[in-house]
């Protein structure tokens, strides 16, 4: 089975290989919030976030805007 960290809680939703978004709901269990889903045969592990070691800016520009952009970060 495939673990994952997630920083989400208590309901995690994710997308399965026909596009369904699942949602599953975290349970306490002994070391933590874990949720398993069956359709994907995933667990879930809660990671508390930490703060970031890195100073962060907004932007004085614009928002994120998601898009087609012409560079390579294409990720998602
Ligand atoms: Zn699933």
């Amino acid at each position: 089975m495939r673990t994952v960290f997630v920083a989400e809680y208590p309901v995690i939703q994710h997308r399965h290989d026909d596009g369904e978004i699942v949602s599953v709901r975290l349970r306490r269990r002994a070391g933590g919030h874990r949720a398993v889903c069956d359709g994907c045969q995933t667990e879930f592990v809660y990671r508390k976030p930490t703060a970031s070691r890195t100073a962060h800016y907004k932007s004085p520009l614009l928002p994120p805007v998601k898009g087609n952009w012409d560079s390579s970060d294409t990720d998602d």
